[in-house]
C-alpha cells in the first residue's frame, strides 16, 4: 500500500532491460517467547511454511526471549543462525508479555507489524488474513477470538472482564481480542511514543484511532506446555487494563461518599430524635458516639472522593501519553513557500 503510494513515475523506456522489480512490502512479526522450548520449533516451522505460500511480500521475524529459564534461547539462536530474516532479542530477565511485545515493536522495521503468541494458539495462517485486511486498506487489524480452547475458568473470567472493561473504559476496546493483531507502520511508530510502564497494549492500540477492523478466528489449543499467564499475572494485566483506561473506580468513591454522608445524616437525626423524645431508652453517651462516628464516616468518604478526583488527574498526567496522533499532514511541504512571499 505505502509502496504503491510513493511509487515514482517509470523511467524512460530502455529497450533491452526489464524494469527493476517492484519492492515487496516487508511484514514484521513480533513474537514473545517465555519458556516455550517444546513448542517454539514447531511454531517457527508452521509460520515459515505459511509465509512461504505468499512470495508477494518479504518478512522478518523478531523473537523476544522474555527471560526464559528453559532451552528456548538456544533454539532461537539456532533458528537465527540458519535464517537471516530472524532476529532475537534476549531480555535480561522476565519483564512480562506486554514489555516483550513493546521491545519487539521498537525493533520491527516492516511496513506492517504483526504481534502474535508463539504457542500456536494464534494460528499462523490467520496472520495471512490480517495481511489481506491491511492490503485492503485497514491500518489496525484485530484478530478476534470467535471460540477459544482454554479452561472454563479462563474463558469465563475473560468473557466477563472484557465486557466490564468495555463499559468502564473511556475508549472502545474490542471484545475478546488479545494481542494478536496487525499494525500499519504509521500506527507502530505512534505506538512507540506510549512509554507508560504498566501497559495494556491492546487498550492503547484500540484508543489510538486510525482505520481499525477485525478478523474473527477460532483460537486453537496450546500446542504444548502450560499457560504462562497464571492467575497472578492475569490479575495484574486486568488491573492495568482498568486503571489505564478508566477512572471509574475513583469516581465510584465520590458517589459512595455522597450516599454514606446522606445515610449518616439520617442516622444523626435518628440519634438526636431518640435522645430528646425517647430519653428513657437511650443509653447515656450513645447519641454523642453515633453523631461523631456517622459524621466522620460520611465526611471521610466524601473527602476520599475529592482526593480521588485529583489522583485521577495526576494519574492521567503521569501516564505521559502523546496528546494526539497525526496520520498525515497534507501540504506539510508548503510551509517554506508561504514564508517566501
Ligand atoms: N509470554 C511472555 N512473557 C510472559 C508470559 C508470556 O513473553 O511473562 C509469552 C508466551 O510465551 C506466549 C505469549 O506471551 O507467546 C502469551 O502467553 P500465554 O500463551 O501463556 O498466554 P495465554 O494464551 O494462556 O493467555
Ligand atoms: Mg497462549
Amino acid at each position: 500500500m505505502t509502496q504503491q503510494d510513493i511509487r515514482r513515475p517509470a523511467p524512460a523506456p530502455a529497450p533491452v532491460r526489464l524494469a527493476p522489480p517492484e519492492p515487496r512490502p516487508l511484514i514484521s512479526y513480533v513474537l514473545p517467547v517465555y519458556n516455550e522450548q517444546d513448542g517454539i520449533a514447531a511454531f517457527h516451522a508452521e509460520l515459515t511454511a505459511a509465509l512461504a505460500g505468499r512470495p508477494e511480500f518479504d518478512y522478518e521475524l523478531v523473537y523476544v526471549n522474555d527471560g526464559s529459564c528453559d532451552g528456548s534461547l538456544a533454539i532461537l539462536r539456532d533458528v537465527a543462525e540458519r535464517d537471516r530474516r530472524v532476529r532475537v532479542v534476549d531480555f535480561a530477565r522476565n519483564f512480562g508479555h506486554q514489555l516483550a511485545i513493546t521491545a519487539g515493536l521498537d525493533l520491527a522495521t516492516g511496513d506492517a507489524v504483526i504481534v502474535m503468541d508463539t504457542d500456536l494458539q494464534d494460528p499462523p495462517r490467520v496472520s495471512l488474513e490480517l495481511i489481506d485486511a491491511w492490503r485492503a486498506g485497514a491500518e489496525i487489524v484485530h484478530a478476534r477470538r470467535r471460540t477459544r480452547q482454554d479452561s472454563a475458568f479462563k474463558r469465563a473470567t475473560a468473557h466477563l472482564y472484557y465486557r466490564a472493561l468495555r463499559s468502564a473504559a473511556e475508549v472502545d476496546i474490542p471484545l475478546d481480542t488479545g494481542d494478536f493483531r496487525l499494525l500499519d507502520r504509521r500506527v507502530a511508530d505512534e505506538l512507540r511514543r506510549y512509554r507508560e510502564r504498566s501497559r495494556f497494549v491492546r487498550g492503547i492500540v484500540a484508543s489510538m484511532g486510525f482505520r481499525q477492523t477485525e478478523v474473527a478466528f477460532d483460537r486453537d489449543e496450546r500446542f504444548t506446555g502450560e499457560t504462562k499467564y497464571p492467575l497472578r499475572k492475569m490479575a495484574r494485566l486486568a488491573v492495568d487494563g482498568v486503571t489505564g483506561f478508566s477512572t471509574v473506580p475513583l469516581r465510584l468513591i465520590t458517589r459512595l461518599g455522597f450516599v454514606v454522608l446522606l445515610l449518616s445524616l439520617l442516622g444523626i437525626a435518628y440519634a438526636l430524635f431518640m435522645k430528646f423524645f425517647r430519653p428513657e431508652i437511650t443509653v447515656s453517651g450513645w447519641t454523642m458516639l453515633m453523631v461523631v462516628v456517622l459524621f466522620l464516616g460520611g465526611t471521610q468518604m466524601l473527602s476520599l472522593g475529592v482526593i480521588g478526583a485529583y489522583v485521577g488527574r495526576i494519574h492521567r498526567e503521569a501516564q505521559g501519553r502523546p496528546l494526539y496522533l497525526v496520520r498525515e499532514v497534507i501540504g506539510a511541504d508548503r510551509g517554506d513557500a508561504s514564508r517566501d512571499d
